[in-house]
């Protein structure tokens, strides 16, 4: 979004529209950081942020996983945890907020998004078969190539620019799908496995023009679509705000008519859903779902706790209500689009349009003197945190890894350094010396030297891998 369409946007609601709708009832301090102990902490993590211990770090928006205030209403669910082994009532809870705000018939609860990705990818994909998607995710990616699937990106070639201002970047390039399964053949295709909204492409969204016209074409040729809901909260904001027809209607609508072209959903609850930990699967078709009951026994717990307390439950089913409120998401993204602007009037590269969860920092258009291959988003993210205490995360060349087949690194066109921003936990003033740090970081570019890795583990390498300061 450029910061005119923000101003527009402002002025649409009103600071005041897109102000928290909450208080503070409780608060957690913050230790500033001296710059002698960033330095001596970077160092010690092996410069990626991942290995910081979160005690060195001021702000933290490594990820909105997770990093959500709940509510005293899921405070209080927590007190009525119903820890019984089998038929917890807190299910029940959890299985109806699925039913009502997502419209999927069958729910398997998993420990969070990953396990549910893990089940679905054993039970629907066959040895050799294409998952075609928009734009990959790194634990949804492996999961599948562990099942034995064959990952293709199919999404708007606008979404790996990142000054394109192409308000749904997230949508599905339905030529690109087409000829694939035209030259594949469709019995050698798994799944769609759409995610909405597109974390890897800085948080764009999906059209619902996009997800039916998606639709038809998968019932031409029977293919199942699941989707990736973790933020799909954020992708119903979108399209109340950019797409015709759509303004008048509420997220929650929004958001059951999205889900109504899908087949089912897996989720990271600890997204969208405001818990600390949690995720589900949730399908309409039965035998598919008998499968995933029984492999859910196997993998996460029995299949009414899925790996969840009973208590983690209850904060879900009434996270997944509070998630879907206009007047959330509104302040939720307007936060979001406030850094965004800052950024932007002072002409620091970022993806535009601005996202739902996050700022990507163009690392590319930081560093013009770095090739990929010294790990300029790495670099951004490590020099951020040393400069202000601030910490983001790389999403770049480290997090996409390297090509099973050729063994080779993976040259992704974008290479970004990601602010993720938590939900109802930092203030303005916060988004204020974020900007301000970034700002710092951006006006010392060109003095900057890149990384070389030195260590590099096996899977998801951008967890724990280490790095030195180029000399
Ligand atoms: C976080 C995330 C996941 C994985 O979920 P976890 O709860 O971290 O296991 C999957 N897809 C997307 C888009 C995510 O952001």
């Amino acid at each position: 979004m450029t910061s005119s369409s923000y101003k527009t946007m402002g002025q649409q609601f009103g600071r005041r529209s897109w102000a928290e709708p909450w208080k503070i009832k409780m608060v957690e301090p913050l230790r500033m950081v001296s710059h002698e102990d960033r330095l001596l902490a970077a160092e010690e993590a092996g410069y990626n942020t991942f290995l910081l211990r979160s005690h060195d770090v001021y702000i933290d928006l490594l990820t909105d996983s997770g990093t959500s205030a709940m509510s005293d209403r899921q405070w209080a669910g927590i007190m009525l945890g119903d820890e019984s082994y089998a038929g917890s009532r807190n299910f029940y809870h959890l299985e109806d907020a699925v039913r009502d705000y997502y419209g999927y018939q069958y729910v398997v609860p998993t420990h969070q998004g990953r396990g549910a990705e893990h089940l679905i990818s054993q039970v629907v994909i066959k040895q050799g078969q294409y998952v075609p998607a928009n734009m990959y995710f790194t634990t949804t990616r492996l999961h599948q190539e562990l099942a034995g699937g064959i990952f293709v990106d199919v999404i708007i070639s606008e979404a790996h620019d990142p000054s394109n201002l192409h308000p749904f970047k997230g949508n599905v390039d339905l030529n690109k799908l087409e000829d694939l399964i035209k030259r594949e053949g469709v019995e050698n295709i798994a799944f769609i496995s759409l995610a909405g909204t597109v974390n890897m492409a800085g948080g764009q969204p999906v059209s619902m023009e996009n997800v039916r016209a998606l639709r038809e074409l998968c019932d031409r040729y029977c293919i199942p679509i699941y989707l990736d809901a973790t933020r799909m909260v954020e992708n119903a904001f979108f399209i109340q705000q950019r797409e015709d027809g759509y303004k008048d209607k509420s997220v929650a609508e929004i958001l059951r008519e999205f889900c109504s072209y899908t087949d089912g959903a897996w989720m990271s609850a600890k997204k969208d859903n405001l818990v600390n930990i949690g995720g589900w699967l949730a399908v309409n078709n039965h035998d598919l779902f008998d499968k995933l009951r029984n492999m859910v026994v196997v993998y996460e717990g029995l299949h009414t706790y899925g790996g969840m307390a009973g208590r983690d439950m209850e904060a879900l089913a009434i996270g997944i209500a509070e998630g879907v409120q206009d007047d959330h998401v509104r302040s939720r993204v307007g936060q979001v689009l406030y850094l965004g602007r800052l950024l932007i009037d002072w002409d620091i590269p970022i993806v535009q349009p601005v996202g739902g969860h996050a700022i990507f920092l163009d690392a590319k258009a930081f560093y013009t003197h770095l090739s990929q291959d010294q790990f300029p988003a790495q670099t951004l993210a490590a020099q951020l945190y040393q400069e202000s205490g601030v910490r983001g995360m790389e999403r770049g060349i480290v997090s996409a890894g390297r090509d099973p087949k050729t063994g080779k690194h993976r040259y992704p066109a974008l290479e970004l350094t990601r602010l993720a921003i938590p939900r109802r936990v930092y203030t303005q003033a916060h988004m204020d010396v974020v900007a301000e740090a970034v700002k710092k970081v951006f006006d010392i570019r060109q003095q900057t030297r890149g990384l070389k890795m030195v260590y590099e583990p096996e899977y998801l390498r951008f967890f724990q891998a280490r790095f030195e300061p180029i000399p």
